[in-house]
């Protein structure tokens, strides 16, 4: 029963994939491992799904850390995205810093009209079909039926990257591509938090959020909340800067952004009594306790003087001990490698297959560019896929 046209992965680079193809008046066959499709997108949709943001095509498409799918993403950008979803009857709104949510903040009403519209297109859904390699020129397929082979004369893979494993993003394909000539980068955590050894005087502030510092490294500094827990720092303001210090570049945090170091050496100057250094700082600089927690776990040892002291609060080096595990980070960095597929995301070593999504060797911020990113090469895919047949 394969059609000419198989598209392996339901998240919404696949989905989309077989969207452009049933539009190009194909009847795609769109099989999907697990019992449901799009299970990462419905957990997207637990934090209000992010889908897009509110700015310039090109300025968005400049945030995608590959530059050869810039133009892809230029091309189903920031405003074709809400297009998109405005076409299948929802409702959008502009949050803080420009991102677009649906105005429900849940992704199963988008999924359900698009699902319903993708049926009515003609695209047959399998679920609980998986993928499970290469057999010849074919692909083979576990079915509830049993195993087949499928040789269809075009494929789009969207198989997902890396991380949450369990909806479905496993990467068991990376052998299977690599077996046949294709190069994928390995698979690295992206927008993730970072392992803190903290001492037990921490373990009080384990779920708060730190709000009003900066943070710096690689030379960007964002001003967002993160928050402490058990197992280290984790949040927007830490996921923003997360790919250069995974990569080894120091974070460090201004613990008074609206003060400048005068002004903090001139507070910290004022006469310390009989005070600990700790009611100091909480009386002159610090009286968030839980600022003043971070200044005393990751400054000491403290150094002295008020000039030095001020210093410190403006530039504290984030103790970690790393990245937090692939399996728990909202995206992957790795994949398929740029120099293994064609500009029309062709794999230059089988031809007629296409790959999109998460699965390429691309990283991006949250923000709503992971998703439109992967909508964005699905449809490309579908396109050249569709203009093949
Ligand atoms: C908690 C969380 C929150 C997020 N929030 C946002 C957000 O708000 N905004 C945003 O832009 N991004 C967000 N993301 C990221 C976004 O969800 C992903 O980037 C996106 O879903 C990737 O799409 P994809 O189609 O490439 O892969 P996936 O969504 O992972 O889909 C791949 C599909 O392929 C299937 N598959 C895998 N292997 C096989 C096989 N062998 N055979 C058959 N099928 C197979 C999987 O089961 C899966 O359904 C979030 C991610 C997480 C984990």
């Amino acid at each position: 029963m394969t059609g000419p046209a198989l598209v392996i992965g339901a998240g919404p680079a696949g989905l989309m994939a077989a969207e452009e193809l049933a539009r190009a008046g194909h009847r795609p066959l769109l099989v999907e491992a697990r019992p449901t499709a799009a299970r990462k997108f419905l957990m997207a949709g637990k934090s209000g799904l992010n889908l897009t943001k509110a700015e310039d095509d090109a300025l968005f498409a400049s945030r995608i850390s590959a530059p050869w799918l810039r133009p892809i993403v230029e091309a189903f950008g920031p405003t074709a995205v809400r297009q998109w979803a405005e076409g299948l009857g929802q409702s959008l709104f502009v949050g803080t810093s420009g991102r677009v949510f649906p105005t429900g903040m849940k992704a199963s009403p988008l999924l359900r009209a698009w699902m319903g519209r993708l049926d009515g297109m003609g695209v047959t859904l399998r679920t609980g079909w998986r993928w499970n390699g290469f057999a010849g020129d074919g692909l083979s397929v576990d079915t509830p039926d049993g195993p087949r082979c499928l040789t269809p004369a075009v494929t789009v893979l969207a198989l997902g990257g890396a991380s949450w494993p369990r909806l479905g993003s496993d990467a068991a394909w990376v052998p299977w591509l690599t077996d046949r000539g294709v190069t994928c980068a390995a698979f690295r955590p992206a927008n993730m938090g970072f392992v803190i050894d903290w001492s037990p005087l921490m373990a009080r502030h384990f779920g708060q959020p730190v709000k009003g510092c900066a943070l710096t490294a690689a030379g960007q500094t964002v001003r967002a909340e993160f928050v402490l827990s058990a197992r280290g720092i984790e949040g927007g303001g830490i996921y923003e800067l997360s790919a250069p210090v995974r990569d080894g570049a120091p974070l460090t945090l201004d613990l008074a952004p609206d003060l400048d170091q005068a002004e903090l050496t001139r507070r910290l100057s004022r006469p310390q009594g009989k005070q600990s250094i700790g009611n100091h700082l909480r009386r002159t600089i610090l009286p968030d306790p839980v600022k003043l927690a971070l200044f005393l776990e990751w400054g000491r040892p403290l150094p002295g003087g008020p000039a030095a002291l001020a210093a410190l609060v403006k530039a504290l080096p984030v103790r970690h001990q790393g990245p937090r595990p692939l399996a728990e980070a909202i995206s992957s960095a790795g994949g398929i490698t740029a120099d293994a597929l064609t500009d029309e995301l062709e794999l230059k070593a089988l031809p007629g297959v296409f790959a999109a999504g998460e699965m390429l060797d691309w990283e991006a911020p949250t923000g709503g560019y992971l998703l439109t990113a992967c909508l964005a090469s699905g449809r490309h895919a579908g396109l050249v896929a569709a203009r093949r047949l």
